[in-house]
């Protein structure tokens, strides 16, 4: 894979900020995100083997296999890792299964040195307050995300920074999507975090409920960027 710095792994429950962190890493450090959803619609998209089954799964309302989902991001990371300086897995691994299977593709290409796996860490209130003030732009080629108030809130009211898009309040952040959202995450998180740790592979914590500027600070100590 050949990768010239590290693989970040972002596991944190929904709003838990790693959206932003990612962004910061992209704009301010060169980083790579690669977002498995994305990835989905790219391969949909270009009608490549993976969309085909990727698009067959979502019409037959399945859920996408954890095979083919590591079969995506492996694909990607094998063609593209050696042009990137460090990569951000955003939503990849999600289960104990992924997790496993990724672990066997990182030790059969000797990349385990490269991976840093970061737990965004937020007291469930904090999630609450924040999914509640969450804007994102409704231009679906940006959607960029920013809060009500605070140093996230966008410069012009309701306007994006980016593309001057209107600012819209995400449909599914009513609270009690955003309560059921978050429960299920944690349904998830313990599982994942074990599975970690059995397999041997460190997590790093990182204090999120911190200002931006702060997090994205610790979280450069821990890379060492
Ligand atoms: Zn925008």
């Amino acid at each position: 894979m050949n990768l010239k710095g590290s693989l970040l792994i972002f596991i944190g429950p929904p709003c838990c900020g790693k959206g932003t962190i990612s962004r910061l890493c992209v704009e301010k450090l060169g980083f790579t995100q690669l977002s498995t959803g994305n990835l989905c619609r790219h391969h949909i998209e270009i009608g490549s083997d993976i969309g085909k089954e990727i698009d067959f799964a979502l019409k037959s309302g399945k859920l996408i296999s954890n095979e083919l989902i590591t079969e995506m991001v492996k694909a990607w990371l094998e063609v593209n890792a050696s042009n990137c300086t460090s990569v951000i897995l955003d939503g990849y691994p999600r289960t104990v299964p992924q997790a496993r299977d990724f672990y066997d593709f990182l030790s059969s290409s000797d990349e385990m040195n490269s991976v840093k796996i970061i737990h965004f860490q937020v007291s469930e209130e904090c999630l609450m307050k924040r999914a509640c003030g969450r804007l994102v732009c409704k231009n679906s080629e940006c959607q960029q995300v920013y809060s009500i108030e605070g140093k996230m809130a966008p410069k012009i009211e309701m306007i994006c920074d980016i593309c001057s898009g209107q600012l819209i309040k995400r449909l599914d952040d009513t609270l009690s999507t955003v309560e059921d959202r978050i429960k299920t995450y944690y349904k998830h998180e313990s599982g994942l975090l074990n599975c970690f740790n059995e397999l041997g592979m460190f997590t790093f914590s990182l204090a999120a409920e911190n200002d931006v500027d702060v997090v994205f600070a610790n979280l450069k100590k821990i890379i060492g960027a």
